[in-house]
């Protein structure tokens, strides 16, 4: 190519270059965080488009999100200069099947005009289907069914396969739903998320022709962060590439965080069987992050067993250190998160976009958010709703409110049936017309229902839905707003049906409505005189209102390290790095792999400044629990992390002290600050300060009685001395840590 052609290829280094300039056949670029894969994938558009030719509707790419599609356009389109991405094909798995599907699925019998169901409009059918079957939705929750249908959906498990498979009574059941569901979809001329990705499937195998119209239309197929695409995924992707077999993917193995949603690694390592010669480039060099952030990535990495080993060189200079923040509690952690994020806006003129705070689960997004607010920081939250507007929290909220004004008919409407008590419209309608006829609120109606002429199980179900209701209002009036909630989760069983449920899904909802729990027990704590239901209700609802306030495009990205993927930020907070919170499942030695390469993900993310926090208790199940901090951590460096105050992790005492007790290496042995050093070798020890001798010099005086301090079981007292010189040793009674017998020599005791 002319030189004046790929000028613009300067911005790439030499394999990324080569990658980008092999346009024909298989490729992949297996490749660390941040050496850019999505910018070679951005080039290669680029350099098909300008210097080879190929007409921008020829090529389709298909990223993870909306969000990387919307930046993917408008980086081609600062590249070519001129307007020619509108018409390229950019854009989610989802997205683009669903614009496909509008021009052919007629030819599979459905009308052009089909809705798109969202997960509530298929729980919604699915639940009708459940009805007509019989099957209570108390036995078998609706979630679990609708999550057991998406999964077999994205593995291409259809009905028949799945009746074949099904051996349990309980698979038996959803086969049946599954089939009628299927069935109703079609009657409703509706697709669901799944169908977007399945039908496509249908489509090309049922008529061969669209399918090779469509490789002939397709002739360039870009496949971004292919280490997380299921296996339907996966077969569209092959069946388009099938003709042309130009096909373009990148991925990185170590990045794959939804192996939960179907996602298939395999993909990734079956690249070259499917395509016998595919070339394949690696790139290491990184160009986001500093050395230190590059430095604790790898090593954190690299103590999974199943991973395909990748190099990752810094291009960057070392850069700060990662600070780690220790709090006493959740509070304090988001606090400390807010006064960093202002004092790097003071000091180096930061803009509030150049932050981003990441959490492991939805739930701790909400004190997270509130400290924002607090401290007038402009913030969004991506991937999720905000709190206060997700749907169990509203339904919990909508019971309060009721509880607190039983005229708020809107909230009576939207718990009445919740959980299901099955009172069904016909009779909520009903009950409004009682209402108006006589003039009286619904709350009324519904308390009243007996004099309406209602069926006596109607009757006996708003019975009990009001008894519950005036209980909690009593509640209310003796307690705070903390024992109203607490009597609604017990009464209702809400806690318990989610937990039984156990799809992600319902165990999110389950941890949100634990933590609306924390909520109000920690506002009873902190207001003694003004806890009650009111007061916490009025601060909440002001709280939610926030959200619509914000206008500019200058605000700290709030999300969860799944929603990160692909991203990157100046300044990074990877807050709650506790046991049992990141790591949150580390059970299975695949789970906790999983939950690496998601830190892995979260600190490949930052670019200059990495902040990692943890509280050393939180607010869960209602109540303040002690945490231990993450093992993860213990996985960097410690010469690379710093405290608030500076000073080194390998200097700080406590922590090395915390770590060698739990039996565990303080750190792996390639990367040990001094060679050949064991972990106990890097016990600090305590400096011998003013009048305090060290104890090699001065072995007397030790005797019963004596007071010494010790660098990790603090002070005792001498019991016993037994020997002399170097085999000296002596049994001491430690404050805390009990009775113990130490070599004087090793010790490093200080007499006090
Ligand atoms: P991830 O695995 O996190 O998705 P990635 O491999 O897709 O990362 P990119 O996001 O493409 O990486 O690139 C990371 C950063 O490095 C971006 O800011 C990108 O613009 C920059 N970058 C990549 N290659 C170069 C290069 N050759 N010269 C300068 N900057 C580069
Ligand atoms: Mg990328």
């Amino acid at each position: 190519f002319p030189e004046a052609l790929t000028d613009f290829l300067q911005g790439l280094n030499d394999v990324q270059r080569q990658a980008v300039l092999a346009t024909e056949g298989p490729v992949m670029v297996l490749a660390g965080a941040g050496s850019g894969k999505t910018r070679v994938i951005t080039y290669r558009i680029a350099h098909l488009i300008r210097n080879v030719g190929v007409l921008p509707q020829n090529i389709l790419a298909l990223t993870f999100t909306n969000k990387a599609a919307g930046e993917m356009r408008q980086r081609i389109d600062s590249i070519l200069e001129y307007g020619s991405a509108s018409s390229l094909w950019i854009g989610t798995f989802h997205s683009v099947f669903a614009r496909l599907l509008r021009s052919y699925i007629h030819l599979i019998g459905y009308d052009r005009n089909f809705s798109i169901f969202d997960a509530d409009d298929s729980k919604s059918l699915i639940k009708q289907c459940m009805k007509e079957l019989n099957l209570s939705p108390e036995t078998l929750p609706v979630n679990l069914v609708h999550s057991a249908i998406s999964k077999a959906k994205n593995s291409f498990v259809l009905p028949p396969e799945f009746h074949r498979k099904a051996i349990d009574d309980q698979s038996q059941k959803i086969s049946l739903v599954y089939e009628r569901y299927v069935h109703k979809l079609r009657e409703n001329n509706a697709l669901d998320f799944d169908d977007l990705l399945i039908k496509p499937i249908e489509l090309f195998t049922e008529q061969p022709r669209v399918l090779e119209q469509l490789q002939d239309y397709f002739k360039y197929l870009l496949i971004d962060e292919y280490q997380d695409t299921n296996r339907v995924q996966y077969l569209v992707a092959k069946m388009i590439a099938e003709k042309h077999r130009n096909i373009f993917v990148v991925g990185d193995d170590a990045q794959s965080i939804y192996s939960w949603r179907g996602a298939d690694i395999s993909n990734i390592l079956n690249f070259n069987d499917d395509y016998g010669d595919a070339q394949v480039f690696k790139l290491v060099d990184n160009y986001r992050s500093t050395k230190t952030i590059l430095d604790a990535a790898n090593s954190v990495i690299s103590r999974n067993t199943h991973q395909i080993k990748k190099e990752l060189v810094a291009n960057a200079g070392m850069g700060e250190p990662i600070t780690l923040i220790e709090a006493f509690n959740e509070k304090r952690e988001a606090e400390k998160v807010a006064e960093h994020i202002k004092s790097i806006r003071l000091s180096k003129g930061a803009q509030y976009r150049s932050f981003a705070v990441f959490y492991r689960t939805n739930a701790q997004s909400r004190v997270i958010e509130d400290m924002m607010r607090q401290n007038r920081i402009p913030y969004k939250i991506f991937g999720s709703v905000s709190f206060y507007k997700r749907k169990e929290i509203k339904d919990a909220v909508a019971y309060m409110r009721l509880v607190l004004n039983d005229r708020d008919s809107e909230s009576l409407l939207r718990v009445i049936n919740f959980p299901p008590r099955k009172i069904g419209d016909v009779s909520i309608n009903k009950l409004k017309e009682f209402a108006e006829e006589r003039n009286i609120s619904l709350y009324e109606a519904v308390k009243r229902a007996g004099e309406g002429g209602f069926q006596a199980r109607l009757v006996n179900a708003l019975t009990q839905f009001t008894d519950l209701i005036e209980a909690m209002r009593k509640q209310a009036e003796e307690g705070t707003a903390y024992d109203v909630l607490s009597m609604l989760y017990e009464t209702t069983g809400l806690l318990s049906l989610l937990k039984e449920e156990n799809t992600p899904e319902a165990l999110a909802r389950h941890e949100n409505l634990q933590e609306l729990l924390s909520m109000t027990r920690d506002f009873a704590d902190h207001n003694p005189n003004s806890a009650t239901l009111g007061d916490f209700l009025s601060t909440i609802s002001l709280a939610s209102d926030y959200d619509e306030t914000q206008e500019s495009d200058n605000y700290v990205s709030l999300m969860t390290v799944h929603a990160a993927k692909g991203l990157e930020f100046p300044v990074v907070f990877v807050t709650g790095m506790e046991e049992k919170l990141f790591p949150l499942n580390s059970y299975e030695p695949g789970e906790l792999e999983e939950e690496r390469r998601l830190f892995y993900v979260a600190i490949t993310r930052a670019r200059e400044k990495l902040f990692l926090s943890w509280a050393q208790s939180r607010y869960m199940y209602g109540q303040p629990q002690m945490c231990m901090r993450s093992t993860f951590i213990n996985e960097i460096n410690p010469n690379i992390i710093v405290t608030e105050g500076g000073r080194k992790l390998s200097e700080s005492p406590k922590k090395v002290a915390a770590t060698a007790m739990a039996g565990r290496p303080v750190f792996g042995s390639s990367l040990r600050p001094q060679p050949g050093g064991s972990p106990a070798a890097k016990v600090p020890t305590v400096k011998p300060a003013g009048s305090a001798r060290p104890t090699g010099a001065a072995k007397s005086e030790y005797r019963p009685g004596t007071r010494v301090q010790h660098a990790i079981f603090g002070p005792g007292t001498v019991l016993e001395v037994q020997g002399s010189g170097a085999k000296q040793k002596v049994k001491i009674n430690f404050r805390t840590a009990g009775e113990k017998t130490l070599m004087v020599q090793y010790a490093n005791l200080k007499i006090v």
